[in-house]
């Protein structure tokens, strides 16, 4: 008989989307003339930046020709990406990262996903609250928790954000090995200072953990005091794994290129106590699950570094920017306290209420869909999350909707 993994019948359907459709279906139904702005999707809205688009063609014309056509690449990614990328992302910014660290994928939702497999699976693991949910329900998958009881598996270790700690958790009471940090947060827009990372990389020193650090959104951060990457603090190389994507950096969430870094000297450790570095084991997981991200696609990456292609970038990140930084002060002005929106382009607003009463009224009064906060964790409730991703039209449209309704 073939039987199925049960953890898998752990997993708490997440019916926030669905939820989400069901409330704006009701709503479109009963008011067909109202056009509806979407300010609630996690994913970008303009198009890929020229430079990446120029170099993206050139790839495929490649592919047509058997002159310079190419097969299989290296799993790990071709060179010409992993340089630049160690080049532009990390040694210009003084973080020690070599090209032979970087592990270029289709995804940072799969990476973030699949890392916690090289690890033991009775490793007690630390997870924020609110937050992505992918981190949650893989360690489910893999059995590392108990059932769920009131929004929350037994086994983990929670991380709670609220208004107290502005959402940047503090470390916790008990020990743990794993720890999920995710910077300039999704949901909440929050950034972890230099000093709050650091204490952060010196648990982990100290306890012999590991950081799985995702930085998806690093390219929003605008305060030149706050760190990119964690490998800007002293002592990380041996404690932190990063995740990077260029989804809403470059627009390539339908494109799909991120890369994760994985020094040398991080370590984890055998029943015995022998320390075994972190990069060979998931080079060999790398590179018997996964077979490359297709050229074309890494040429388009590339392309991100070009002179050209920093400055698109640039311009992009700052129409996002601008939206979020117009609806934060919007909000605010409302009299709701804010969160985020500065170095992300998500707003995270204490809703004086509870979040799907807020999202009701928001659809209801001001035809806005936006994300209830309940949604990705316990600590979310009370909150609503906007997005930026959007056109400035339709986020101004949608502010002046906001404040003749509220
Ligand atoms: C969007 C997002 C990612 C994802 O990305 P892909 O590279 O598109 O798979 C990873 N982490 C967080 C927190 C995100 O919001």
């Amino acid at each position: 008989m073939i039987k199925i993994n049960e953890n898998y019948l752990k997993l708490q359907a997440s019916y926030l989307f669905s939820d989400i459709a069901r409330r704006v279906s009701t709503y479109q139904q009963a008011n067909p003339e109202q056009n509806l702005i979407k300010l609630g999707i996690g994913d970008v809205t303009r198009a890929l930046p020229a430079a990446c688009v120029e170099a993206f063609h050139a790839a495929v014309d490649e592919m047509a020709s058997d002159s310079t056509f190419r097969g299989y690449g290296p799993e790990q990614g071709y060179d010409f990406l992993r340089e630049v990328i160690a080049r532009e992302d990390f040694q210009a910014r003084g973080a020690a990262i070599e090209a032979d660290e970087i592990f270029v994928s289709d995804g940072a939702k799969c990476d973030s996903g699949n890392f916690q497999e090289i690890f033991s699976s009775d490793i007690r693991v630390a997870i924020p609250d609110p937050v992505y949910p992918v981190y949650v329900d893989t360690n489910v998958m893999a059995g590392r928790t108990g059932e769920a009881r009131d929004g929350r598996y037994e086994g983990l270790v929670y991380l709670n954000g609220n208004s107290d700690n502005g959402f940047i958790p503090d470390l916790p009471e008990q020990p743990v090995d794993l720890i999920y940090l995710c910077f300039p947060n999704n949901p909440t827009g929050a950034m972890a200072t230099r000093e709050q990372l650091q204490k952060w990389v010196d648990y982990a020193r100290e306890n012999r953990a590991i950081i799985l650090y995702d930085a998806a959104y690093e390219a929003f951060i605008q305060d030149d005091s706050l760190p990119h990457s964690i490998y800007e603090l002293e002592g990380s190389r041996e404690v932190a794994v990063e995740f990077r994507s260029f989804s809403k950096t470059a627009g390539f969430t339908g494109t799909r290129c991120a890369f994760t870094v994985v020094p040398k000297s991080c370590m984890a450790y055998t029943e015995s106590g022998e320390a075994v570095p972190v990069h060979d084991l998931w080079n060999r997981r790398h590179t018997t699950k996964f077979n490359s991200v297709s050229y074309p696609v890494q040429r388009a990456a590339e392309a991100v570094y070009s002179p050209e292609g920093k400055g698109q970038v640039k311009e992009l990140v700052a129409y996002y920017l601008n939206n979020a930084r117009y609806i934060r002060e919007n909000m605010e002005a409302l009299g709701y306290r804010c969160i985020g929106g500065e170095n992300s382009p998500y707003i995270w607003i204490d809703g004086k209420t509870d979040s799907w009463e807020f999202f009701d009224r928001l659809l209801n009064d001001a035809g806005v869909v936006c994300t209830p906060g309940a949604g990705f964790g316990k600590c979310g409730e009370g909150y609503i999350r906007i997005s930026a991703f959007n056109s400035f039209e339709n986020v101004r449209e949608a502010m002046t909707r906001i404040s003749n309704s509220l």
